[in-house]
């Protein structure tokens, strides 16, 4: 088991305005996949019969897909699967086809076999360091998503190279996020905030005809200073940025927890903060890594492909909505 430092992501990452109208806002908050967790519901029945539910389904789901806890399927797959084919359960059969999918997509820049390389670099735990080329040449050959097979009749995974891992933190949350809001809105949620560590997802409307409003964290101030809002309704927000987690060498570089597959470090693009709006959170949040490795002029042919928003801030401190 890693030892992970706790980020407060969710008030770094994203902040909310709340109503100005007086109506009464129940949040719970819970720290679960090694960040706080708030959902707010607007009505005493909600906070007290679907916000429990929802926070089960959060546990639920995130223990599937933790590769650091010995329980989770992933955690099963990476053990076995250079061996035999593993059997998963479909809600993660899914879950690991869409983020293969979106690994071909994006020519392997996000990359769902990328377990080797967070490993190697250990950013946002306490034995973060700075690996030497050999070491990164190493794990890069294990990084590949091409070696994963996947069985769609059986639900197996297998991998054809041993050593090899899959790490879905960069689609988890996202993924979460959407099946928490399916949950609460079958169980007759009409308006409510879910931030599942800074990847927010909004259920309606603030008020009839107004949309909410989405602070977007600004990287150089305390959490809750924006540099942008977003206006948004019944849709997610999705943050990917170099200040979430990182770690500061001896020489004083810093290095975060976003790696570039094609070079083995942390990426280095124009784009310091990304936010990708979508209805689908899992999506959102595939993007928003890719988004953040390739920089502003391929995030643009991004957003254009796959229909969806995005606010970015530029290393120069430029914020361009794409
Ligand atoms: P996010 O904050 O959503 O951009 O996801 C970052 C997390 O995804 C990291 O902490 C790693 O666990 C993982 N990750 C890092 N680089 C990549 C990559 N190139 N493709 C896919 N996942 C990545
Ligand atoms: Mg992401």
């Amino acid at each position: 088991m890693r030892k992970i430092k706790l980020v407060f992501l969710p008030f770094l990452a994203l902040i909310l305005f709340s109503s100005c109208i007086a109506e009464r806002a129940y949040t719970e908050n819970e720290i679960l996949m090694d960040t706080v967790n708030a959902i707010t519901v607007y009505s005493k029945e909600e906070y007290e019969n679907i916000v429990p539910a929802a926070f089960d389904l959060i546990r639920e789901k995130s223990n599937l897909v933790d590769r650091y806890s010995s329980s989770s399927e992933i955690f099963i797959v990476n053990e076995n699967a250079s061996s035999f084919p593993v059997e998963v359960s479909s809600d993660v059969f899914n879950l690991i086809s869409f983020a293969l999918d979106m690994s071909y997509e994006t020519d392997g820049v996000f990359n769902i076999a990328i377990g080797p390389l967070v490993d190697l670099w250990k950013i946002g735990t306490d034995e973060a360091r700075l690996p030497g080329p050999e070491e990164i040449e190493e794990a890069l050959l294990l990084c590949d998503y091409k070696s994963i097979v996947l069985d769609e009749v059986n639900h197996t995974v297998s991998f054809l190279k041993k050593g090899m891992s899959i790490d879905l933190g960069a689609v988890a949350k996202g993924w979460i996020a959407n099946e928490v809001v399916s949950l609460m809105k079958e169980m007759g949620c009409e308006k409510a905030i879910v931030n599942l560590g800074g990847n927010v997802y909004v259920i309606g409307e603030k008020e009839e005809g107004k949309s909410w409003t989405v602070g977007l964290q600004n990287p150089d101030l305390e959490f809750g200073g924006s540099y942008a809002t977003v206006d948004v309704s019944d849709s997610s927000v999705v943050t990917s940025g170099a200040y979430e987690r990182f770690f500061t060498a001896e020489d004083g570089t810093r290095y975060h927890h976003i790696l570039d597959p094609r070079t083995g470090y942390p990426s280095s693009s124009d784009i310091q903060s990304v936010s990708i709006i979508s209805a689908d959170s899992a999506l959102a949040d595939a993007l928003s890594t890719t988004c953040f490795i390739l920089g502003v002029d391929a995030a643009a042919e991004i957003c254009e492909r796959w229909g969806v928003s995005a606010v970015l801030l530029t290393l120069d401190n430029d914020i361009i909505r794409l």
